[in-house]
């Protein structure tokens, strides 16, 4: 299937022979058409699936097809969970807008906001947002949401797992009853769905894969490793194949900052994503790393979240996480657009409860080995790492659920205008992401 049959203007098809496409990926084949028929859709896909473009390309088409009021309202408003999806999102529109007649204009948190009530009082067709900025703007009277016609949740799940399901059901009470609605999500829990059903209307159900079979594609391997060696043994093994760009991934925003700092005094160059870090670093880092400056970007998993970088060569799991699915998502980081990776887990006796879920969430074993002079500690014990635990060095804030961790630090990013003490960020300092 080309471009070409999906019915996509010239304008658009322009835009995606720029950016080099060939052939429209499963989930942009399946769900451009009911887009553009103005149907809701409701897709289960992936970073890396090309889903962007999947929403984007209709999106734009409809808008392009229709031109509205001269002083351009909000007429598409994409919702995402973290900045740096944002971020990505904004600047897919951006390409795929460029020979069309349309504005668009992206806001979050942790920036001043000065500038992007500059750009939207200029007047914008299409607004990518995350929910702490867009309902603080909205509160402020700086932007309205009425003449919104089309609805993009994207990330749905990780949207919830980050406690944004009150400032959602904001965000829609605030938007015409009568709009297309589009919801993309990678895994589909009972609260997904309830979700699903409170926003779309007659939805048609679209999925780039089925659920969790995008890692038989990746080459996975486990090193079952003493817990006091994995940082030694992950160095070795960066440096024995001289690999050239691996994000690693880790549980706690200490522990990424502690290998970071150890990576770096081994001679590898690496930088630290996660949730206490500036917008400006966390830019930087990225940047640094897909620009081949940063070999190694160690990341905690809401930070990695939806970070678009393609071909990925390597991601290294240096803990495993506690939540199976969250093993999906980060492998998922690598064999990119059709590009072969490897995933590589580091596991100490403590996690082997986590690779047995993980095992059973994949529905295969994954092939252990065992590198000489870093093997598995015999006596140590076997009881697994609490969630809670290891992610603060705060007594007070150590028996926080994944919940209340995520939700509380995402609300710290995104919502910075509304945060009600300076020293709040000291108080989750050191929490999850
Ligand atoms: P996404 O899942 O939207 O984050 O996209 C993942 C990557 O695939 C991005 O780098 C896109 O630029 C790229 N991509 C999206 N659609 C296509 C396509 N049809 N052909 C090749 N690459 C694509």
């Amino acid at each position: 299937m080309s471009f070409n049959s999906l019915g996509l203007s010239e304008a658009l098809l322009k835009a995606i022979s720029k950016k080099g496409y060939t052939t429209p990926s499963p989930i942009q084949q399946k769900a451009i058409p009911p887009v553009l028929e103005g149907r809701d859709v409701l897709a289960s896909a992936q970073t890396g699936t090309g889903k962007t473009a999947g929403f984007t390309l209709p999106l734009l088409h409809i808008l392009s097809e229709n031109p509205k009021a001269k002083y351009r309202p909000i007429r598409a408003l994409i919702l995402t969970p973290t900045r740096e999806l944002a971020a990505q999102v904004y600047a897919n529109v951006r390409e795929y807008s460029e020979f069309l007649n349309l504005r668009s204009a992206v806001i979050f948190g942790g920036v001043n906001q000065k500038p992007q009530v500059a750009t939207i009082r200029q007047g914008v067709d299409i607004l990518v947002a995350t929910p702490g900025r867009l309902l603080d703007l909205q509160n402020q009277g700086l932007l309205s949401l009425k003449r919104v016609e089309i609805f993009v949740l994207d990330e749905a799940d990780r949207m919830l797992d980050m406690g944004f399901l009150r400032d959602i059901e904001k965000v829609i009470k605030s938007m015409p009853e009568k709009r297309q609605n589009l919801m993309f999500s990678a895994t589909f829990s009972k609260e997904i769905k309830k979700l699903a059903h409170g926003i779309l209307n007659n939805p048609v159900h679209v999925e780039a894969t089925p659920e969790n079979t995008t890692v038989e594609a990746i080459s996975q391997k486990v090193y079952r490793v003493a817990k006091g060696l994995k940082t030694n043994l992950i160095i070795k093994l960066i440096s024995d194949d001289n690999w050239k760009q691996v994000l690693v991934f880790t549980r706690t925003k200490h522990g990424a900052n502690k290998l970071c700092k150890k990576m770096i005094s081994s001679g590898i160059t690496a930088a630290a994503i996660h949730g206490n870090k500036s917008q400006g670093a966390r830019t930087k880092a990225l940047a640094g790393f897909k620009n081949g400056n940063v070999r190694v970007l160690v990341a905690t998993d809401i930070a990695a979240r939806g970070l678009d970088i393609p071909l990925l060569p390597h991601v290294v799991n240096f803990e495993l996480p506690n939540i199976s699915e969250d093993y999906v998502h980060r492998i998922g980081r690598t064999g990119r657009a059709g590009a072969s990776g490897e995933a590589l887990s580091l596991v100490s006796a403590d996690e082997i409860t986590y690779l047995r879920g993980i095992e059973k969430l994949v529905g295969m074993k994954l092939p252990v080995e065992i590198v000489e002079g870093f093997e598995p500690d015999p006596n140590a014990s076997t009881e697994p790492i609490k969630p809670g635990q290891n992610r603060s060095r705060n007594p007070r804030n150590r028996n926080n659920n994944r919940n209340s961790n995520s939700n509380q630090s995402n609300r710290d990013r995104n919502n910075s205008n509304r945060r009600p003490k300076r020293n709040n960020k000291k108080k989750f300092n050191d929490r999850r992401n």
